[in-house]
C-alpha cells in the first residue's frame, strides 16, 4: 500500500514547519492532541535555558496511551507484537493481550514495593516481557532504566547504581547465533555490588534456575497471583518516563532522562510524519529496546499509535543471511527500520539471500544510528527496497528522544539525496555554524546545532547538572549542540559528516571522519572503513585508514596504494591517508557504531579508557597486533 494519497503538498509543509517554529505553543498544543490526557496542561512550553518543560501540569499516563486506548476501539484484537525467536518461534500478542499482562506485571511491581518516581533496571533480551516491563514501570509512574543485555556485570552494575534503581527485572537465559547465554551469571555478579537493589524478576526460559530466597522471584510465579487491573497513574508531564544511557561511542555512558508529556507527543508524531504510519503497517525497527531507538521507535511510538511490531531476538543473519528478509516476508513487513552497519553487512552477503523472498509488502525504510554511505544506501533503495520504497535517513540521539533531522516521506515526497539525511524536521530549527556560533555559507564544514526546544528534548542528565550543561550547552551558546560535524548544502539539505570530536584538521582544513570513509567505502574492494586523525608535526594532523575488505580481495601492498590513490583522486590531495591498516574487524560499540576514539588510542600508543561499551575485544588486539607489525 502507498500512501501517495496523503502526501500534503510542499508549500503546506514548509508552511507546517514555519508555523511550529514562530508559534510552538501553539502548534505543539494542537499536536499533543495526538495523546490521551487526563488533565490538560496550563502551559504548553516554559523554556530557561537549558531547561524545557513541556506540557506544565498536564496529566498523562504513557501506557494508557501505548495500550488501554486501543481497547476501546477495533484494535482490541489487532496484534501489537509480533514476536519471532532465533529459532522461528513465533508469539503473537494482540492488544488485549498486552493489556492484559502490562496490568499484572504493574501489579507485580506494587507487590515488590516499587513506588511512583522509583527506578527500576530492565535487562532483558528482545522478547515481549521487556516491552511489558516498561510499560508496567510507566503505569505506576516508575522510572525505567534500560540496559543493553549484551552489556557485562560491571556496565550493568554501574547503570544500576547511578540510577540507583530498586527492582531489576531480567531473565536468565538470552538466545544469540544458536548459543544460550547465561544472563543470570552476569546478574548475580553484578548485584555483588548494587546495594539498592532489593528484588530481581527472572524470565524463566532454563529449567535450572536457581533463585536466591527473598530476592530472587520468577516472572510466572508472580504473575500467577497478580490482580489483572492496576489503575495507570496519571503523571505530571514532566515527570521522568525512563532514564537511558548513551551509546557510549566517545566515552563514559550518560544517563539522559525523558519526560513523560513531551517525549510520548515528539515521538508519536515523528513516527506519523517519517513514515506515514497507520493500521495496515507492520513495523520492525530493527533496535534492541536497550537502545533509544528501541524505546522510542520499538515500544512508545508506535504502540501509542496502535501499531503492528515485529520484535525479534537473535541476530538478522543467524541461522544464515537471509533471515532478516525471511522475517519481513513471513510476517509481511510494511516499514524496515534499521543501521547501516546492518545494511552493508547485509551487503557484502550479497542480493542473492534478498531475491529469495518476497519482500513486496515493504513501503518504506529507515536508517539510523551512523551517516549512511552512498553505495549503502543505494543498495537498501534498489535491491531491498526495489526502487519502490523511500528511505528515511533518521539523524537524531539518545538526546533528541526522536528524529531531528529528516525527510518526513509519510506526509511529504521529498527528493532524497543518498547520505543526506535532507532537513531539519518540523518543530527543529538546526543550523551548522562556526565555532562561535555564526552561521555558516552552504557547503561550509562546521557544528550541527538546535536553536530551539522541542518536545522530544532531554530533560537533563541524571542527577549530574554540571555534565549536562558541559556536555551540550557550554560549547555554543544558548544552542543544544549534539557535537556532530555536519554541512547544509547549496539546496538546504544537511549531511552529517562525523563526530565533531573525531573531525580531521588537516593543514588547517577541517575534514569529516565520514567524507573520507565514505569515498574509501566506495570502491568495490572496501566492506568497512574507519579514519582517524595522527598528530602531524607539520600538517597537525593526517588522515589514518582502517579498512576491512570485501570477500575475495587480499592485503596486499598494491591495494593499499591503488586506495590512497583514490582518496587523492576523489577528493583532493588534503584527504589522502598517510596510513592504510587492513583489519579484519573494527572496534565497534554494541550497537554497531565505530569507536574511533579507541583507534585513536592504539595509533597513539594510549590507554585506551572505558571499553565497557565495545561489542568484541579482539577486534582490539588484532589491530594492536597490526600495528605493531607495521612499526
Ligand atoms: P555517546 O554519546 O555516549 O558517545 P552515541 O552518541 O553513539 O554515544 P547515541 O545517542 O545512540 O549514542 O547516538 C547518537 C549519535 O549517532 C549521533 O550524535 C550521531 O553521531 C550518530 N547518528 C545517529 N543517526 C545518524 C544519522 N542518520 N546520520 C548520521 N549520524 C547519525
Ligand atoms: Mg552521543
Amino acid at each position: 500500500m502507498k500512501s501517495g494519497d496523503k502526501y500534503i503538498p510542499l508549500e503546506k509543509l514548509n508552511s507546517i514547519k514555519k508555523e511550529a517554529l514562530e508559534n510552538p505553543e501553539k502548534f505543539w498544543g494542537e499536536q499533543a492532541k495526538c495523546l490521551d490526557w487526563n488533565k490538560t496542561w496550563d502551559k504548553v512550553l516554559e523554556w530557561h535555558v537549558p531547561y524545557a518543560k513541556w506540557f506544565i501540569n498536564g496529566r498523562l499516563n504513557a501506557c494508557y496511551n501505548c495500550v488501554d486506548r486501543h481497547i476501546l476501539n477495533n484494535r482490541r484484537n489487532k496484534a501489537a507484537i509480533i514476536w519471532e525467536g532465533e529459532n522461528g518461534e513465533c508469539r503473537i500478542l494482540t492488544y488485549y493481550e498486552l493489556y492484559r499482562e502490562v496490568n499484572k506485571f504493574a501489579n507485580v511491581l506494587q507487590n515488590l514495593g516499587v513506588e511512583t518516581g522509583d527506578r527500576v533496571a530492565i535487562y532483558m533480551p528482545m522478547i515481549p516481557e521487556a516491552a511489558i516491563a516498561m510499560l508496567a514501570c510507566a503505569r505506576i509512574g516508575a522510572i525505567h532504566s534500560v540496559v543493553f543485555s549484551g552489556f557485562s556485570a560491571d556496565a550493568l552494575a554501574e547503570r544500576i547504581n547511578d540510577a540507583e534503581a530498586k527492582v531489576l527485572i531480567t531473565s536468565d537465559i538470552l538466545y544469540r547465533r544458536g548459543k544460550k547465554i547465561d544472563l543470570k551469571g552476569i546478574v548475580d555478579k553484578a548485584l555483588l555490588n548494587c546495594p539498592t537493589i532489593n528484588h530481581t524478576v527472572y524470565v524463566k526460559r532454563n529449567n535450572d534456575l536457581k533463585l536466591m530466597e527473598g530476592r530472587d522471584y520468577c516472572w510466572d510465579e508472580l504473575m500467577k497471583g497478580a490482580k489483572n487491573y492496576v489503575e495507570p497513574v496519571p503523571v505530571e508531564a514532566n515527570h521522568p518516563l525512563f532514564i537511558l544511557y548513551t551509546s557510549g561511542t566517545t566515552g563514559k555512558p550518560k544517563g539522559v532522562v525523558h519526560s513523560t508529556g513531551g517525549f510520548m507527543v515528539y515521538t508519536t508524531k515523528t513516527l506519523e510524519w517519517t513514515w506515514g504510519i497507520n493500521d495496515m503497517d507492520v513495523f520492525w525497527c530493527t533496535a534492541d529496546i536497550g537502545w533509544i531507538t528501541g524505546h522510542s521507535y520499538v515500544v512508545y511510538a508506535p504502540l501509542a499509535c496502535g501499531t503492528t511490531i515485529v520484535m525479534y531476538e537473535g541476530a538478522i543473519d543467524y541461522p544464515n543471511p537471509g533471515r532478516i528478509w525471511e522475517i519481513i516476508e513471513k510476517h509481511g513487513v510494511t516499514i524496515l527500520y534499521t543501521a547501516p552497519t546492518a545494511i552493508r553487512m547485509l551487503m557484502m552477503y550479497g542480493e542473492e539471500w534478498v531475491k529469495k523472498y518476497n519482500l513486496s509488502t515493504l513501503r518504506m525504510l529507515g536508517s539510523v544510528g551512523e551517516p549512511i554511505n552512498p553505495r549503502a544506501w543505494k543498495w537498501y533503495y534498489e535491491v531491498v527496497g526495489q526502487k519502490r520504497c523511500p528511505i528515511c535517513d533518521c539523524y537524531w540521539q539518545t538526546e533528541t528522544g526522536g528524529h531531528v533531522i529528516y525527510p518526513p516521506i509519510g506526509i511529504q515526497d521529498i527528493p532524497l539525496k543518498p547520505g543526506s539525511a535532507t532537513f531539519p524536521g518540523i518543530g527543529i530549527d538546526a543550523d551548522v555554524v562556526d565555532e562561535y556560533g555564526n552561521s555558516l555559507p552552504p557547503n561550509k564544514r562546521g557544528l550541527l546545532v538546535i536553536k530551539n526546544p522541542w518536545p522530544g528534548m532531554l530533560m537533563g542528565l541524571w542527577k549530574n547538572d554540571a555534565r549536562y550543561r558541559a556536555a551540550y550547552w557550554e560549547r555554543i551558546k544558548n544552542c543544544y549542540c549534539p557535537s556532530d560535524y555536519a554541512i547544509k548544502d547549496e539546496d538546504g539539505y544537511f549531511w552529517i559528516l562525523g563526530r565533531a570530536d573525531e573531525v580531521l584538521n588537516v593543514a588547517g582544513h577541517r575534514i569529516g571522519t565520514a567524507e573520507v570513509e565514505h569515498v574509501l567505502i566506495s570502491h568495490p574492494a572496501v566492506a568497512e572503513s574507519a579514519v582517524i586523525g595522527k598528530p602531524d608535526d607539520i600538517k597537525g594532523e593526517v588522515p589514518v585508514a582502517f579498512v576491512v575488505l570485501n570477500k575475495g580481495y587480499q592485503n596486499k601492498k598494491e591495494l593499499k596504494e591503488e586506495l590512497i590513490h583514490y582518496v587523492k583522486e576523489t577528493m583532493g590531495p588534503i584527504a589522502t591517508p598517510h596510513m592504510i591498516l587492513f583489519v579484519n574487524k573494527l572496534p565497534k560499540t554494541r550497537s554497531g557504531k565505530i569507536m574511533r576514539r579507541i583507534l585513536k588510542k592504539l595509533i597513539m600508543g594510549e590507554e585506551l579508557g572505558d571499553l565497557s561499551t565495545i561489542e568484541d575485544n579482539t577486534s582490539v588486539d588484532e589491530i594492536r597486533k597490526e600495528l605493531s607489525d607495521f612499526k
